[in-house]
């Protein structure tokens, strides 16, 4: 297997602030000397996932993930150590040379995006082509332009099964890049197109790099209309918007932004000179959406299909910006059409006056519910779902705000609303303590002595320096293999050097049991006392034990009338033992 010298993984962890890279994922906010954010690894309500800045690492109180920082990242994109060193080696211009006699000169990432790029240029070229020609006569019929056909890299794919194929053979990428490519199937002779005969939209990351791809069919009988790339080691479906790379700072400035479903709604509105817009990309829009678009701003308009299906999924888009303290709005696309129809129909400006008129999302699902005029069992039903909706939200602002409206709206007394919405928030608690998934298998740790080698390695951590050589001394002590591993480790790297040590445990719940260990910040006072109290439970303790047990041992003798003076004469050495074991340490 390939490896990393130790040098580069430390340069790497140094300039990869770990609250930075954590917060590219999650929503942290500072609390003491600690960031708290709700858990990626688990579905929570309230943040039991802490980020350690100066012990570089990051553990959750709910289900027990815990690591350093590219522990986090093989846990969240589901890679290798080395995999997630040369990810944030690549994101921090650091150079990771592999030291393997393999030739995996090109590694993962840069053969995904290289194989990405080569797609992009590849299909875009074909648009242009005589096999594109018929594609781009369609896209320029619905209005689009050819300057904004190239400025986005909208291309074609043509009806074939090795189109993309025959382009990257022999060009030395490995099996695995391009398997985890997503831009290739499995066929019968082999490796096949994924995209056949579809219009191509690349999706791009921050930066502008090719990461995935969106393919509306085209003169095919493909009863997909639109096809997207799978979730890749590049591609989160749900952590990205189609676009975003060229419309970010557009949504900054604004200090909003216009949300539409599809690639030809964002190229249309584009191009009609609404600048601020984003498009969720082959996925319905989630509370990570929210999360993410939270970071650009806090207003978002949505404008989805004028159809059943826009309104159901304008509704949950709606709730999980709320509930992530973002402003929905929601723009009045007419029906039956999408924002594509609505500019081409009606003109840019139709569309700008909408966004004008937008209506807050609490208003727009009771009016489209037809709240008012419903018999009292169906309203009945619509106040319990919206107000279980507003449980989610954490803003106590935002809730009463919402609350306020529901009640003036539907006529709901005060008290009344007050009494509902708790029964809504116990339901919602209920539903999501069901939901919340047991704390990994954690070793629970739970012995007099296994205490006393957890307080011995905290002390060690918070006071290095003080309790070094008590703690070298009696390191054979440490009885639990992977107590006795970690304070091995401890001493071997270091003051500060928890991340190294917790990088060193290659079993996921070994490593989760000593990150709670670590990130634990209650301060010890005086550790060297601590440690020699420790030391001295650790000593004793066996002997103890054998006191315990030999005492039983007597009762039974005695039960049975039988002679237990030899055992008698044990306990009383036993006992000396004892007193010369805490005289020594004294
Ligand atoms: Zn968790």
């Amino acid at each position: 297997m390939a490896r990393i010298s130790q040098e580069t993984i430390d340069r790497i962890r140094n300039s990869a602030d770990i609250v930075d890279v954590v917060s590219q994922y999650v929503n942290l906010k500072k609390r003491g000397r600690n960031f708290f954010g709700l858990c990626p690894f688990h579905d929570e309500r309230t943040p039991s996932f802490s980020v350690a800045p100066e012990k570089e690492m990051y553990h959750c109180f709910g289900c027990g993930a815990g690591g350093s920082v590219f522990n986090f990242i093989m846990e969240h994109e589901n890679l290798s150590f080395v995999e997630a060193v040369q990810q944030l080696g690549l994101h921090y211009g650091i150079e990771v040379a592999l030291s393997s006699a393999s030739n995996e000169s090109k590694h993962l990432f840069t053969q995904l995006y290289e194989l990405h790029e080569i797609a992009a240029s590849t299909y875009a070229k074909v648009l242009f082509s005589e096999r594109g020609q018929a594609a781009l006569d369609y896209l320029l019929d619905r209005g689009l332009t050819e300057e904004t056909l190239k400025f986005y890299r909208v291309g074609f794919a043509p009806d074939a099964w090795e189109f993309l194929t025959e382009k990257v053979k022999g060009k030395g990428y490995s099996r695995e890049s391009v398997d985890k490519s997503g831009l290739f199937g499995k066929g019968k002779l082999g490796v096949v197109d994924r995209f056949r005969s579809r219009i191509m939209f690349p999706i791009m990351n921050r930066t502008g790099k090719v990461i995935a791809f969106g393919g509306r069919v085209f003169d095919s009988d493909d009863p997909a209309k639109y096809m997207n790339s799978p979730e890749t080691p590049l591609y989160h479906k749900s952590e990205v918007f189609y676009g975003y790379h060229k419309t970010a700072s557009a949504v900054r400035s604004a200090g909003s932004a216009v949300m539409v479903e599809g690639y030809m709604d964002f190229l249309q509105l584009i191009q009609g000179g609404i600048e601020n817009v984003l498009a969720v990309s082959g996925t319905a829009f989630t509370g990570r959406h929210a999360v993410q678009i939270g970071k650009i701003t806090q207003k978002v308009y949505l404008a989805y299909d004028g159809d059943e299906a826009g309104q159901k999924a304008t509704l949950r888009a709606g709730y999980a910006l709320l509930q992530n303290n973002i402003a929905a709005m929601v723009v009045p696309v007419p029906e039956g059409m999408d924002p594509d129809d609505w500019a081409r129909n009606d003109g840019s400006a139709a569309v700008l006056d909408g966004i004008k008129n937008a209506k807050p999302l609490l208003n727009y699902h009771l009016e489209k519910s037809g709240a008012l005029n419903l018999p009292a069992v169906e309203r009945s039903n619509l106040v319990k779902e919206i107000l279980e909706e507003i449980a989610g939200v954490n803003d106590g602002i935002i809730r009463d705000d919402l609350l306020q409206t529901l009640a003036n709206k539907l006529n709901i007394g005060e008290n009344e609303m007050i009494k509902q919405f708790r029964t809504a928030v116990n339901r919602k608690r209920n539903s999501f303590q069901s939901r919340e998934p047991k704390p990994t298998e954690l070793k629970l740790f739970s012995t007099v002595v296994q205490k006393a080698q957890i307080e011995i390695i905290r002390s060690l951590v918070q006071s290095f320096r003080d309790v070094k050589e008590q703690v070298k001394s009696n390191i054979d002590l440490f009885s639990e293999p992977i107590l006795n591993k970690t304070v091995q480790l401890l001493l071997e790297y270091g003051f500060g050097s928890t991340a190294e040590v917790l990088e060193e445990f290659e079993n996921k719940s070994e490593r989760e049991a000593i990150a709670k260990i670590l990130i634990n910040e209650q301060k010890i006072e005086d550790p060297q006392i601590v440690v020699k109290e420790c030391i001295q439970t650790l000593q004793t303790q066996p002997i103890r034990m054998k006191i315990q047990n030999t005492r039983l041992k007597i009762r039974e003798l005695e039960a049975a009338g039988k002679d237990s003076s030899d055992l008698i004469l044990e306990i009383s050495q036993l006992h000396q033992q004892l007193k010369q074991q805490t005289k020594t340490d004294q």
